[in-house]
């Protein structure tokens, strides 16, 4: 039996009959683009994010740029974000014309070093684009406080994170906005793209609705420079079903994750990433590190491979190494936490129909790699 990073046909068993009967139901009123589907999943995350508005766009990276550009981020301004993260952060960043400010990345958790943040800060300092990385919130409470005392919007990327707590109080609630991605493999996956912004700024909610809808609030009246970025009713209707089942998903992603901790916590050679006290985890993706050069690392990938199991490394390159940046002028020792992680990083298997006796199959194929074996044994 082969074990994959994640498995959407089992879910959609588990769900067929809900699925199917909202499926049904859009195809059967034939309102395809926003409508009430989008409005009553809109209210529905809302609620469970604990903001005033929820704004469904097309995808988490247009989340990101609608966001950016609703919070007035513009050609001229830095904004603050980490290098360890996925592209869409700051290719969001760069599309508004402003320029990605990088700060480096604690080495326990892998997300950006708050207490680090201010030294970065300059008077073109506009926002931060906090990511909440693998499902584990950033502190909140120092990022919070800088942003309030330099006045810096902020933006949080919550794409690998609903779901998730920082102190009981959801990620997407703390900034100016959160953005999130229902792209297939995160924690609320669509059948296909889509995103979303949460925000508590009722104007800034009306700048996203108007920015996702050609720059009109009345139909073609444009008032600004907008884009088609909305999203579907087919999926607005499948996402509202699956959010119903989010909480229960997080419970068996972090029974998973307790798993694999109490068994690499006994392995040497593999370090169990760290968890923030007050961070409520929801382990979008389970990464741990292998210990030394990245060779190390690609080679136990290998062995899992063999062993019918498969891995994914987020993210071999570092934000401020790629070519896409190479006008910024970074080397790799700018930002060494960075540069490490995406050496020793791997992300194994876990989705919530998997079964305990699958993460044993995960644990037990790395332990039966040369030097992992369980200490004691
Ligand atoms: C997936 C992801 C995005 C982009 O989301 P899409 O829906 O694929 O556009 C942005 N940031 C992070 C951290 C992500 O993991």
């Amino acid at each position: 039996m082969t074990i994959p990073m994640t498995d959407l046909t089992e879910q959609y068993r588990a769900l067929k009959l809900e699925i199917d009967e909202a499926v049904h139901r859009v195809l059967s009123n034939g309102t395809f683009i926003l409508g009430d589907e989008v409005k009553s999943f809109e209210t529905a995350v809302a609620a469970y994010t604990g903001v005033a508005h929820a704004v469904g766009v097309a995808s988490g990276t247009d989340a990101l740029l609608l966001a950016l550009l609703a919070c007035g981020i513009g050609e001229g301004d830095e904004v603050i974000t980490t290098p360890f993260s996925f592209i869409a952060t700051s290719e969001s960043i760069a599309r508004t014309g402003a320029t990605p400010v990088f700060v480096d990345i604690e080495p326990d958790t892998l997300n950006i070093d708050c207490q680090a943040i201010a030294a970065a800060i300059t008077p073109r300092t506009k926002g931060i684009v906090p990511v909440h990385l693998y499902g584990q919130p950033c502190d909140m409470k120092t990022l919070m406080s800088l942003a309030k005392a330099h006045n810096l919007r902020v933006v949080e990327d919550c794409a690998q994170a609903q779901g998730a707590t920082w102190h009981e109080q959801q990620v997407g609630s703390f900034g100016d906005c959160g953005c999130f991605s229902f792209f297939p493999s995160k924690m609320l996956g669509a059948y296909g793209d889509g995103g979303l912004v949460t925000t508590n700024n009722a104007d800034i909610a009306e700048r996203l609705r108007v920015l996702r809808n050609h720059g009109a609030k009345t139909k073609y009246y444009h008032d600004t420079n907008g884009f088609n970025s909305r999203l579907d009713s087919l999926q607005a209707a499948v996402l509202r079903v699956k959010l119903q089942h989010l909480p229960e998903w997080i419970d068996k992603r972090r029974a998973i994750a307790a798993q694999y901790a109490e068994a690499f916590d006994r392995m040497d050679g593999v370090d169990v990433l760290g968890l923030r006290p007050g961070a409520d985890h929801v382990f979008n993706y389970y990464t741990v590190r292998i210990e030394g050069a990245a060779a190390r690392r690609d080679s136990l990938s290998a062995h899992l491979k063999d062993h019918g199991i498969a891995t994914a490394i987020y993210y071999p390159k570092p934000l401020h190494a790629q070519e896409v940046y190479a006008a910024l002028s970074h080397g790799m020792k700018d930002f060494p936490n960075a540069a490490l992680a995406s050496q020793q990083v791997l992300s194994l298997p876990i989705y919530p129909e998997m079964t305990l006796d699958q993460v044993a199959q995960v644990t037990d194929a790395v332990a039966s790699f040369k030097g992992f074996k369980y200490i004691g044994e």
